[in-house]
C-alpha cells in the first residue's frame, strides 16, 4: 500500500482525488495555496454536461457520460454523510437556434443520449419566461446542474471526517523534492512535505508548476465571468442556452448567467464590459431579468488545455509524479470520472475507462 500521497491543489479535482485515494493509501495530504475550493471550481456554473457535448472528442464524452451517471449517487452520498447537500438539480437543457443541430442529433443517436429536436413552441410552453424570437430548439432531458460551492463544502467536510486525510490551506507548493529521477515530496511555504507520490491538481496553475521540473504542459488560465440573479423558485424550470450564453436555475431561485471566455493571464477582476454583455445575454434569454439587479458578479480561471482533454496519469521520466489537470470548461462534470480513473491508475486497479487518451505520455514536452 502506498504510504503518503501529497495532492497539490484543492479544487474539485484535488478534493475528489483525495476522497477516492483515501480508501487506497495510508495517508493523503491536500495542500492549497489559498482556501480549498476557492478558485475555478467555486466560480463555475456547475452544468453537468459540456455546453455543446457533440463538439468534443470521444475522450471528453467518455468521462462526461460516466460522471453524469454517477453524479446523483455522489450527491446523495455526500449529503447523507456530511449534511451538506450539493443539490444535483435535474432540469434538462434547451439549446436554442443551434447552427449545428444536425451534428447534435447525429451525436445523440450515436451515443444513445436523450437529446432530440422539439418544436420551438414546446420550448416556450416549458419555459414561459423565454425571450421572443427563437426559431428552433433541441432538448436534452436529464441534464443536471450541481451547486458547485456546496459540492466543495460537502467534499471538504467528508475529507475532514477521514482520519487519514490532512487538509492544509494557505500552503503553497513552491518546488519539488528530487531524489535522482524521483520526486520524493514538495517544498511549501510551510516547509517540506515528503511523499511517495505527488499529484498535480493545480488547475490553471499546473503548467507553471510543471515548468519548475523542465516540462512544458499546455495548460493555461482562461478567464470566465458570471453573473447571478435571485428570482422566484419556479422562475426558470430548465437550463437554456443560446449563442454560447446560458442560464442555470438553482433550486432556490438563484439564476446564474454565463460566461465570458477571455485570455487575460491570472487576472480575475470582474469587468464592467463583461457585466454589460452578460446582462444583455440574460435579458435576451429571459427578458424579465431586465428589471432585476444582479446579486453577484465574479470571475474564475479555467484550466485551459488543447481540445479540453485533461491530463490524467503518471508523468513520464519522473517517478512519483502524477497529473490530474487541464479540465478546461468541464471540470465539474468530468470530475467524478477523472478522479475515479486517476485513483484506479495510482492504485493499480482495472481502470473504469481506457486511460490512453488522457495519458501525459507523448503530450508533454521537455523545455
Ligand atoms: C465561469 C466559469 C464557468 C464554468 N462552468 C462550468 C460548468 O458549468 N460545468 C463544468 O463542468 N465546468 C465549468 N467550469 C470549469 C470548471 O470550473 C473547471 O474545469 C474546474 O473547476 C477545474 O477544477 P480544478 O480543481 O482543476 O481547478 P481549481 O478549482 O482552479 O483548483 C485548483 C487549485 O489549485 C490551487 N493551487 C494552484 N497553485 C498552487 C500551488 N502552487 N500550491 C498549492 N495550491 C495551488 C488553487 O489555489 C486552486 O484551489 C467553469 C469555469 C468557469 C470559470
Amino acid at each position: 500500500m502506498t504510504k503518503q500521497v501529497v495532492i497539490v491543489g484543492g479544487g474539485v479535482i484535488g478534493l475528489l482525488t483525495a476522497f477516492n485515494l483515501a480508501k487506497d493509501v495510508e495517508r493523503v495530504v491536500v495542500c492549497d495555496k489559498g482556501e480549498l475550493g476557492g478558485e475555478s471550481s467555486w466560480a463555475g456554473g456547475g452544468i453537468v454536461s459540456p455546453l455543446y457535448p457533440w463538439r468534443y472528442s470521444p475522450a471528453v464524452t467518455a468521462l462526461a457520460h460516466w460522471s453524469q451517471d454517477f453524479y446523483p449517487q455522489l450527491g446523495e452520498h455526500l449529503f447523507s454523510s456530511t449534511g451538506v447537500d450539493p443539490q444535483v438539480h435535474v432540469t434538462g437543457l434547451y439549446w436554442l437556434d443551434l447552427d449545428d443541430e444536425a451534428e447534435a442529433l447525429a451525436w445523440a443517436k450515436r451515443e444513445g443520449r436523450p437529446l432530440s429536436k422539439v418544436a420551438v413552441s414546446e420550448a416556450y410552453a416549458a419555459v414561459p419566461v423565454l425571450g421572443p424570437g427563437f426559431n428552433s430548439a433541441v432538448y436534452m432531458a436529464g441534464v443536471a446542474n450541481v451547486r458547485n460551492p456546496r459540492l466543495l463544502k460537502s467534499l471538504k467536510a467528508a475529507l475532514q471526517a477521514l482520519p487519514n486525510v490532512t487538509l492544509q490551506e494557505h500552503c503553497e507548493i513552491t518546488g519539488f523534492v528530487r531524489e535522482g529521477e524521483r520526486i520524493a515530496g514538495v517544498q511549501t511555504t510551510a516547509g517540506t512535505i515528503e511523499a511517495d507520490e505527488v499529484v498535480l491538481t493545480a488547475g490553471a496553475w499546473s503548467g507553471d508548476l510543471l515548468r519548475l521540473l523542465g516540462f512544458s504542459l499546455p495548460v493555461e488560465p482562461v478567464k470566465g465571468q458570471m453573473i447571478l440573479f435571485k428570482c422566484a423558485e419556479d422562475f426558470l424550470p430548465s437550463m437554456v442556452l443560446a449563442k454560447g450564453r446560458y442560464a442555470i436555475p438553482r433550486r432556490d431561485g438563484h439564476i446564474l448567467v454565463g460566461s465570458t471566455l477571455e485570455h487575460a493571464g491570472y487576472d480575475k477582476t470582474p469587468t464592467p464590459d463583461a457585466l454589460q454583455s452578460l446582462r444583455a445575454s440574460a435579458i435576451e434569454l429571459l427578458p424579465a431579468l431586465a428589471d432585476a439587479t444582479p446579486v453577484g458578479h465574479w470571475a474564475g480561471l479555467r484550466p485551459g488545455s488543447p481540445e479540453g482533454v485533461p491530463y490524467i496519469g503518471r508523468v513520464p521520466g519522473c517517478e512519483g509524479l502524477w497529473l490530474n489537470c487541464g479540465h478546461y470548461r468541464n471540470g465539474l462534470v468530468l470530475a467524478p470520472a477523472s478522479c475515479q480513473l486517476f485513483s484506479d491508475l495510482l492504485s493499480g486497479r482495472e481502470p473504469i475507462i481506457d486511460p490512453a487518451p488522457y495519458a501525459p505520455h507523448g503530450r508533454l514536452e521537455a523545455l
